[in-house]
Parts: C-alpha cells; sequence; structure tokens
C-alpha cells in the first residue's frame, strides 16, 4: 500500500470488504482509498426521466471538452495521489469514440497516479458500443463496464425515451463480454409506467442470464422539470399501483440473492466480492475528487462542485480557471449526519462504535424505529430491515430528527 506517501487529505476508511461473511463487529479492515469521478455529459438525446448533467452530443464541443477536462486534470493539485478507483460517468461515455477516448485517457495517465490494484469503471449505454470502442477501454485499463440497460422491454425502453430496443441491450451485453470484459454491471429500472410484474420478472430474468458481476435495480422516481414527470402530471401516464412497485422491489431481492447476488445497498447487488469499490467509498464517506461539469468532490471534509453549465466549464477552464463552487466546510453534526443517511444505505448499516459516532447516542435514537420493525442492531452495527428500506428516507429523517443535532 501506499500509505506513507499519501498526502494528508487522503484520510482512513473503511473499506467493505466481502460484507456478507463480516463478522458482525467494526473489524473493517482499514485502507487508504481516493476515488476519482470524471463527468461526461454528452447523450444522443435526453430520456424523458433524466435530470442529469447532459446535452447533446456534437464533434466539437466534444473535443473543447476534452481538452477542458485535460485543463481541470492539470490544474487539480489533489489528484497526485494514487487512486483506488476511477469512475468516467455521464451522460454517454461510451459516445465519445476512439480519439477523444485515446485523448482523455492520456491526460489521466499524464496527471493522476492510478493504484495498480484500481477498479476503473466505465458507464455505456446500449446503441453506443462497438469493438473498437471496447478495444481502447481495454487497452487503457478499464476493467469494469456499467451498461445502463434499464428494461428488457421494447415498450418500457420506448416510455422512458431510451434511444436503444432490448435486443440492441442484449447485443451491446454480448459484445462487451465477447470483447474480454468480466466485470460488468447492468442498471434496471422498475415502477416504469406501463411495466407489469411479469415483465420486470422478464427483465431481471434476461439480466442474469447474461451473468453479470453487478446488478443495480432503480425505482424510477419522476422527477420534476423532466418530460416524464409532465407527462404524468398531465394523465397522459399513469404512475404504477405503490403496492407493485414495493412488490418488484421485494421480487427483485429475492430472485437476485437466490441466483447469487448479495443485496449490499439499497439497490445495489453483486456476486461476492464484486461490490463496486467506487460507490462504497461514497456511502463510506471516503474522500473523492468530482472532474468535469457539475462533478462534486470531498476533500478534507469540505464538500464543492463545479459549474452544471457544460458551456461555462468549457470557457472557464479554457481560461485557466477552475470553476469550484460553494466549498463548504462540515460540521461536526453535519458529519454525523451524512455518515447516517450515507451508511444506511449499505445493507450492512453503520458502524456503532465508530469513532464518529462517540458523542451521540444512536441506540437510544434508534428505539422506536426499531420497535416499528424499520430498524436493527446486529452486533456493532445498526441497519435498515428490508421494511426499513422501502421508507429508507422517512426512517433515517426520524433518526436524525431523534438525535436532535
Ligand atoms: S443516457 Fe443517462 S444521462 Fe443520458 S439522457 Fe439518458 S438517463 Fe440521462
Amino acid at each position: 500500500m501506499y500509505i506513507r506517501n499519501w498526502p494528508l487529505y487522503c484520510q482512513t476508511i473503511t473499506l467493505s470488504k466481502g460484507i456478507k461473511k463480516m463478522p458482525l463487529l467494526c473489524h473493517t479492515i482499514s485502507v487508504m482509498n481516493c476515488a476519482l469521478y470524471i463527468h461526461i455529459p454528452f447523450c444522443v438525446r435526453k430520456c424523458l426521466y433524466c435530470d442529469f448533467i447532459s446535452v447533446p452530443f456534437t464533434e466539437e464541443m466534444a473535443r473543447g471538452y476534452i481538452r477542458a477536462l485535460c485543463i481541470e486534470l492539470t490544474l487539480r493539485q489533489d489528484l497526485a495521489t494514487p487512486l483506488d478507483t476511477v469512475y468516467i460517468g455521464g451522460g454517454t461515455p461510451s459516445l465519445l469514440g476512439t480519439t477523444l477516448l485515446f485523448g482523455l485517457f492520456n491526460c489521466i495517465s499524464d496527471t493522476c497516479i492510478i493504484s495498480s490494484q484500481a477498479e476503473i469503471t466505465v458507464e455505456a449505454n446500449p446503441g453506443t458500443v462497438d469493438s473498437n470502442t471496447l478495444g481502447v477501454l481495454l487497452s487503457r485499463g478499464v476493467n469494469r463496464l456499467s451498461i445502463g440497460v434499464q428494461s428488457f422491454q421494447d415498450n418500457e425502453l420506448k416510455t422512458l425515451g431510451r434511444i436503444h430496443t432490448a435486443d440492441e441491450a442484449v447485443h451491446a451485453i454480448a459484445a462487451v463480454t465477447s470483447s474480454g470484459f468480466s466485470n460488468i454491471s447492468l442498471d434496471l429500472m422498475y415502477g416504469i409506467p406501463c411495466q407489469s410484474m411479469s415483465s420486470w420478472k422478464d427483465s431481471l430474468s434476461k439480466a442474469v442470464r447474461s451473468a453479470p458481476a453487478h446488478i443495480s435495480a432503480y425505482e424510477l422516481t419522476p422527477e420534476k422539470n423532466t418530460p416524464l414527470y409532465g407527462l404524468l402530471s398531465s394523465g397522459r401516464l399513469d404512475l404504477l399501483d405503490e403496492d407493485l412497485i414495493i412488490d418488484m422491489y421485494h421480487y427483485a431481492i429475492d430472485f437476485l440473492g437466490a441466483h447469487g447476488y448479495g443485496h449490499y445497498e439499497v439497490s445495489n447487488f453483486a456476486l461476492p466480492g464484486q461490490a463496486c469499490r467506487h460507490n462504497l467509498n461514497y456511502w463510506n464517506r471516503g474522500e473523492y475528487a468530482g472532474v468535469g461539469a457539475g462533478a462534486h468532490s470531498f476533500i478534507d471534509s469540505s464538500r464543492f462542485y463545479n459549474t452544471g453549465d457544460v458551456t461555462e466549464y468549457v470557457a472557464e477552464l479554457s481560461g485557466g480557471r477552475l470553476t469550484k463552487t460553494q466549498e463548504k466546510t462540515l460540521t461536526p453534526g453535519e458529519a454525523i449526519e451524512e455518515y447516517i443517511f450515507l451508511g444506511l444505505r449499505k445493507t450492512i448499516g453503520i458502524c456503532l462504535s465508530d469513532p464518529l459516532l462517540s458523542k451521540v447516542d444512536i441506540t437510544a435514537a434508534s428505539r422506536n424505529l426499531a420497535r416499528q420493525g424499520y430498524l436493527k442492531i446486529d452486533g456493532d452495527y445498526l441497519h435498515l430491515t428490508r421494511q426499513g428500506m422501502l421508507v429508507s428516507n422517512m426512517v433515517i429523517i426520524k433518526l436524525l430528527q431523534a438525535l436532535n443535532l
């Protein structure tokens, strides 16, 4: 490990390994962990439910953006440290094409030190992966691909405004697998208007049949200011019945569990040892640097983010100026709140003997919610029950209120 030479901002955090087999004590392995997120804000077109920072792809804009990213990577002092995880997300990074991807990876290797065991993930969407792109990713050390499948049903993909069909998703997975990637994650969605229990079961079966290492199953949340929200509020589409959505979630946990996928976070499932290290770092409150439009960073107890305006981002960086905004150093109370609401997303929960919790009586604060079946203490951990996971936001808010920080 690089412990001696790591700068101070890279605090020691606990990284859970082999979550299911861990004894229920705070016997986690202490490792130094630094993560880099790079945002690529380009898509073919906007999906109807999307409120992420993304704009339509043009070659010229993407070229300017990659140049700006390289400048940011050069200017950011906080990257001169071995990175344990790199995550290139979006947007649709797989849209960049081989030349821009090469350029991006050259900048990363010129400016960052990446640990030899690093997890390096790139997000890809069906319809945008070809053998040339996959070849570049493999040759530059990418060892994990996260594919936004969302559904294996054409009518659901259409309702979501996705650019691909179910067949194209199947072909994309086959192409990724045959190109040599062994660590693949698939994103699926439930709660899609027009989805049925049987179509959800079919999508889960097809996902499992392609044997990915990891599956994310997200409930569709209609965000304001999206076309989907407009369609729902004007009555042109109907939300699914809440009980059906709950049944879909229960089914996913049981079905994926029966096929060897451990439920390690509210929406995430993995084969043993294949949990996403980059995302676990967020939920463990590890530090990370975010680069690109709208990217967030958490360094040295301070949170800040870049402008989400892609044009402004490119203009500022082209002039050699970082767009860091709204830097906020967390108070001790805010740090505890974060530890709780991020940590409780993990099925293992939060470690009660963590020094951060030494000044609060979390056992007493959680008593009522535990009595109601939403929280449970196992050994030295407090975690959400399955019932609690269904209403995790409400449970966490009530727990924080009881703590009165
Ligand atoms: S592919 Fe992802 S980022 Fe792009 S528009 Fe669709 S949901 Fe948004």
